[in-house]
């Protein structure tokens, strides 16, 4: 018995939503059909919120495109959608009023965010699971909301993994055939409307695996499996076939799109393997993430990258052998709660680098400013200097660990594309090899990486 996820590039539209339930159809051992929202049309609901907190009446334009896609795929896909239609319809009507209600009172919490983007996931589902009952299969719509519960952090609500997992047991001994159920949403134990944070009805197809205790977990996307690196920079990158479960997590850390970061938690607890593979090419093995995957034969296994990041140096004679500033720093850092992406300080201790999401940096260096206050004073530390524009890009692998080389190639590599790097890490783990380098050579370096590393003449493939 499988768990099948299909992403918002695989249901986007009446045509994909055809193949999508053929694809379900003919594997014939799915319990659980986990769907995300059309493509972009989460986006277009966070901009529509936005604007309409902004006073910006066009919100409502949004709303209109949002609902014309969702109707045009019922009417291709329903041959007499009527009551149906009125049904959805009354569902649309209530994200009108909600996002009227932020219009007029210019504001939008986090907590209204949430349930506007749950509109997403519910509408398709929805159609969905009507067009799999006319195409002749035993289907019931499922709102993740009563099923999957969580805290009350919105944006990202951590799972409460024991009662989510009884509850989905539960519905689902007591009903026969196939649930088409809502991705990404969930909800609080008061019952309000949560999310668990961008891209994560992969996490939401992993929690209903562990719960069902299906056999595989299948993510379905727009390419062939978990790439070597991202495929709209690196055409080349080839299909990584097996990863370690600690491989998976760090590319996606790292910012491989095709996986939520948490996907992997409940499958490490159950053993279940997660597969992803294509929609628009099924017979693609795809790729197999699991704990006892085989051993990749190349040195590194992927290249992933975080954007929109800044490096924050503090410099300062003072702070050679002075005990606890670092731990001053990071303090600072986490009382103005900002997340430090990767941390490296040179053995001379003369300045501590850390990097971080550059919408973070404001609330970072005046966290910073306070707390070293004193140093700064009497001059043990002399700068917070902020760099803008960079990203971190990291080589993931576990033949890293113990290998020579690793790191004399990967730098020799961008070295003669003329990439400068401005800070380097590297856990003790030796699985990730991270750093920082600016924005604009993104493209170089990917490109010569994964050449270095992935190519015959370049690399030891
Ligand atoms: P879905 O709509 O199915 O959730 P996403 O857009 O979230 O799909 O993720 C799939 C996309 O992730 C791919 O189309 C690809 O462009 C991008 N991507 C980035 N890095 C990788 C990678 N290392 N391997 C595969 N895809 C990647
Ligand atoms: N629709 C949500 C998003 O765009 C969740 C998902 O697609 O996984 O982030
Ligand atoms: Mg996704």
């Amino acid at each position: 018995m499988k768990v099948m996820k299909f992403g918002g590039s695989s249901v986007r539209d009446a045509a994909h939503i055809r193949r999508m339930v053929e694809i379900v159809e003919r594997d014939g051992n799915a319990r659980a059909v986990i769907c995300s929202a059309m493509k972009g049309v989460t986006n277009a609901l966070i901009e529509a919120a936005n604007r309409a907190e902004a006073g910006d009446r066009g919100y409502s334009e949004i709303l209109d495109g949002i609902w014309s896609r969702h109707q045009t795929a019922t009417e291709e896909l329903i041959a007499s959608p009527g009551d149906f239609i009125g049904a959805l319809q009354d569902e649309f009507s209530e994200l009108r009023e909600i996002c009227h209600g932020v219009f007029l009172i210019k504001e939008c919490s986090p907590r209204s965010m949430d349930l506007i983007m749950s509109f997403g996931e519910r509408l398709n589902n929805r159609i969905i699971a009507e067009y799999a009952g006319f195409a002749g299969l035993e289907a019931f719509y499922v709102d993740a909301r009563e099923l999957v519960l969580t805290d009350g952090t919105h944006g990202n609500a951590v799972v409460r993994f024991e009662e989510s997992y009884r509850r989905i047991d539960g519905y689902f001994a007591d009903r026969a055939g196939l649930g088409f159920v809502t991705g990404f949403i969930a909800s609080s134990s008061e019952g309000i409307t949560t999310t668990l944070g961008r891209n994560g009805s992969d996490y939401s197809a992993s929690i209903f695996g562990a719960a069902l205790a299906a056999d595989d977990i299948e993510i379905w996307t727009d390419v062939d499996g978990v790439l070597e690196a991202d495929p709209r920079v690196v055409p080349a990158a080839g299909v990584i076939s097996e990863l370690s479960i600690d491989e998976a997590m760090e590319l996606s850390y790292f910012g491989a799109e095709v996986l939520h970061p948490y996907t992997m938690i409940p499958a490490i607890e159950t053993a279940i393997p997660v597969w992803i593979k294509n929609t628009l090419n099924p017979e693609a093995r795809g790729t197999r993430i699991a704990a006892d995957a085989r051993a990749n034969p190349n040195l590194i296994t992927g290249i992933a990258s975080i954007t929109d990041v800044s490096l924050v140096n503090v410099i300062g004679g003072g702070m050679v052998g002075a005990r606890g500033t670092a731990m001053k720093i990071f303090a600072a850092l986490a009382r103005a709660d900002v997340n430090a992406i990767m941390i490296s300080q040179a053995s001379s201790e003369h300045s501590v680098c850390v990097v971080i999401r550059s919408a973070e940096v404001r609330r970072a260096v005046s966290g910073l400013k306070a707390e070293l206050e004193w140093e700064i004073r009497n001059r043990s530390i002399q700068d917070i200097e902020v760099v803008d524009g960079l990203e971190v890009m990291a080589i993931i692998g576990g033949n890293m660990r113990g290998r020579p080389g690793v790191a004399g190639r990967l730098f020799s590599s961008l070295g003669s594309a003329e990439v400068n790097i401005l800070a380097i890490a590297q856990g003790s783990s030796e699985m990730n090899l991270s750093f920082c380098i600016r924005e604009i050579d993104h493209a170089r370096a990917l490109s010569t990486i994964h050449h270095a590393f992935f190519t015959s003449d370049g690399g030891d493939r």
